[in-house]
């Protein structure tokens, strides 16, 4: 069966719910961009998709990138396919802050979607220069943007971003790595090693580009003592030529579950004391205190929400090929029904149920990433300030809840489609048992699902007085108070306001535990989770509504068995099935974290081991 992918509900996101001439209409846009162009796009990328990028994903996996003799060995037609993105505007040229050729982010992530779900090893490659890109875009100066970004535009030198070290992951505050000063105030002297390195030595272009966070000589403890660095795998003279290799060392690349086709690189910095790194931003004040991590996490918004939005691209490709499967596999006959014939299993009713819940969740989680994109593109490109500030707001609390529950819910999406696989779900031989391999690491980098949950109520929660997420979540309300009684759907638009008052509990909950610090400090981060996916499911529920209803009234103008009606049909079965049977669970777990079940935390240790 052939890579296939949803284009139709890509398009109506971008051309009949969200209200994307608003955002083609920015000064950095327009004229550049309009409706009309978007089929266009849309279909050109999901040829891309089908033809240079999902034929390279399965020998991929197989194959794996390898390193020889110290050299990386990508896999055949990785490199190619890579330069291809890169050099034909499907990638960072597209995503890029400040560059000219940039698109709006609700077009270009649309595309780069089905990119991802076509092969998400080599995707996350582009990503990664595109984040290492708009770091320089952002903090660098022009000699900084002229010696790399060309380059790395154009896909000759590939970026990464690195963070974790052996003995540093979730606290990365604490890392070791060290930058020494030279007499040259910009070159600093990088020693340490980073670890779990995503495109660290792959082979797709001449040079790497690594953003490094390490710690000043003199710097601060903890997050505030932390710089960031351009650490490139040779050396960049001042005309952008390429030098002498930079004492970065390759030791080795790990032998993962998944994403075989990607480099995952141990890098020694400075073995031979001889590794240069040009400062981005201030250099640490007399406190000792610099800006790395902040301005790494300035840009993190939209790579986390990447992150979220790459796990749901899989789960999507995984959920259409088992749709697909269920149309063809012959087997079992219809329940109760006696001496009838074996029938398609899309037939029974617990394959419908598995195929209903797959896509009103990857479509729910789409439609809630796709307005943390547009609230991003409105961020950083609107006139109205007032409103982008607003919408900057939104965004990062959209953050947690697309990483966090996009990666979580994705990986439940995949292992439905390989039950409604069977046997050959399970087999290397049909495509769904690699989405579940290559998506796991979805909840663990970037933050793992508990960091981010701990960011939703410690911080988003909590931020100005907790004043943007009470906007945040106004703008629910307002929806629920406005279409209350919409015709044909007062069941769920009850259901959506039953998920609001329980969302409401959760954060007077945890307003209480706040405040008692003393008694109930440990059930904070025991329920982080359950109040990420509580925010997560009412909001989906809420964007699946908003859908409905726009679906709702489209199906009144279209001709029955349509291609466009049966659309609209599918999309509003998504909504009942979300609000009717995936909500409703948010109303127990706020039950669960109301009652501030403690077993968890009274029972001793040693009780959870084996003596
Ligand atoms: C394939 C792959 C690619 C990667 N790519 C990159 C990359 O490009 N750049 C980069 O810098 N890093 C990368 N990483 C590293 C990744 O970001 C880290 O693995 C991740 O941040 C988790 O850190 P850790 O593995 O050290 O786990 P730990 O930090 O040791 O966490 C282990 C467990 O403990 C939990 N935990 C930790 N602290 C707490 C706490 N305070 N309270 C409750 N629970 C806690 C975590 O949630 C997790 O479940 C990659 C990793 C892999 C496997």
């Amino acid at each position: 069966m052939e890579f296939k992918y949803d284009l139709r509900d890509l398009k109506f996101i971008l051309k009949e719910w969200l209200p994307s001439q608003e955002v083609f209409d920015c000064e950095r846009f327009k004229g550049n961009f309009s409706l009309d162009d978007v089929d266009m796009l849309l279909n050109e990328g999901y040829k891309v998709a089908r033809e240079v990028l999902n034929p390279i994903n399965a020998p991929g996996d197989k194959i794996g990138v390898k390193l020889v003799n110290g050299q990386p060995v990508p896999v055949p037609g990785f490199k190619e396919a890579y330069q291809f993105l890169q050099q034909n505007g499907w990638g960072s040229s597209s995503e890029c802050i400040k560059v000219e050729t940039g698109m709006p982010l609700i077009l270009y992530k649309a595309i780069f979607e089905m990119n991802t779900a076509a092969c998400p090893a080599l995707t996350s490659c582009v990503k990664l220069t595109s984040g290492a890109a708009n770091l320089i875009l952002r903090f660098g100066t022009q000699k900084d943007n002229d010696m790399f970004i060309p380059k790395m535009l154009a896909g000759d030198w590939q970026g990464t971003m690195c963070l974790t070290e052996p003995n540093f992951g979730s606290d990365t505050g604490d890392i070791v790595t060290r930058a020494y000063p030279t007499d040259d105030p910009r070159i600093w002297k990088i020693k340490g090693t980073k670890m779990f390195i995503t495109a660290g030595d792959q082979g797709t272009g001449e040079n790497t580009i690594h953003l490094v966070l390490a710690r000043p000589e003199k710097g601060a403890p903890g997050s505030p003592g932390i710089g960031l660095y351009i650490v490139p795998k040779f050396w960049v003279n001042d005309d952008g030529s390429m030098g002498e290799p930079n004492d970065v060392t390759t030791a080795t690349l790990e032998h993962k579950m998944g994403l075989h086709a990607q480099a995952t690189a141990l890098l020694n910095f400075g073995d031979e004391d001889n590794c240069r790194g040009i400062l981005l931003g201030p250099p640490p004040d007399e406190k000792g205190y610099s800006k790395g991590l902040a301005m790494m996490f300035h840009m993190m918004n939209e790579s986390r929400i990447g992150t979220g939005h790459n796990s749901n691209s899989q789960a999507a490709a995984a959920c259409y090929f088992a749709a697909q499967y269920a149309t063809e596999r012959v087997q079992g006959r219809p329940f109760g029904i006696k001496r009838a014939e074996r029938v398609p299993i899309i037939k029974h009713e617990d394959i419908r149920r598995m195929i209903l819940d797959m896509k009103a969740t990857v479509e729910g989680i789409r439609a809630m990433i796709f307005k943390g994109f547009y609230f991003l593109d409105i961020e950083g490109n609107s006139s109205d300030k007032e409103k982008a500030r607003k919408y900057a707001e939104f965004a990062e609390i959209l953050t947690p809840l697309v990483k966090g529950y996009g990666s979580e819910a994705s990986l439940g999406v995949i292992a439905n489609a390989i039950q409604i696989l069977g046997g050959v779900g399970y087999s290397t031989e049909y495509p769904v048992e690699q989405y579940l391999r290559d998506s796991k690491i979805l909840t663990i980098w970037e933050g793992t699902s508990f960091i981010h949950a701990n960011d939703l109520i410690g911080r988003k929660m909590r931020m100005k007085d907790g004043a943007p997420f009470a906007h945040w979540m106004a703008s629910i309300k307002e929806f629920i108070d406005a279409n209350i009684k919409a015709k044909g759907f007062e069941k769920e638009m009850k259901s959506l306001t039953k998920g609001f008052e329980a969302l409401s509990e959760v954060k007077n909950t945890f307003d209480s535990w706040y405040a008692n610090m003393d008694s109930k400090r440990q059930l904070i981060p025991l329920n982080a989770l359950r109040a990420l996916f509580v925010c997560a499911q009412v909001y989906v529920s809420y964007c699946l509504l908003e859908q409905a209803l726009i679906a709702a009234k489209k199906l009144a103008e279209v001709k029955k068995g349509t291609s466009d009606a049966i659309y609209y049909e599918g999309k509003i079965a998504s909504a009942r099935y979300y609000l009717n049977n995936i909500l409703p669970q948010v109303v127990l777990t706020t039950e669960l974290i109301k009652s501030e079940e403690d077993i968890v935390i009274t029972c001793p240790e040693e009780s959870l081991l084996i003596n």
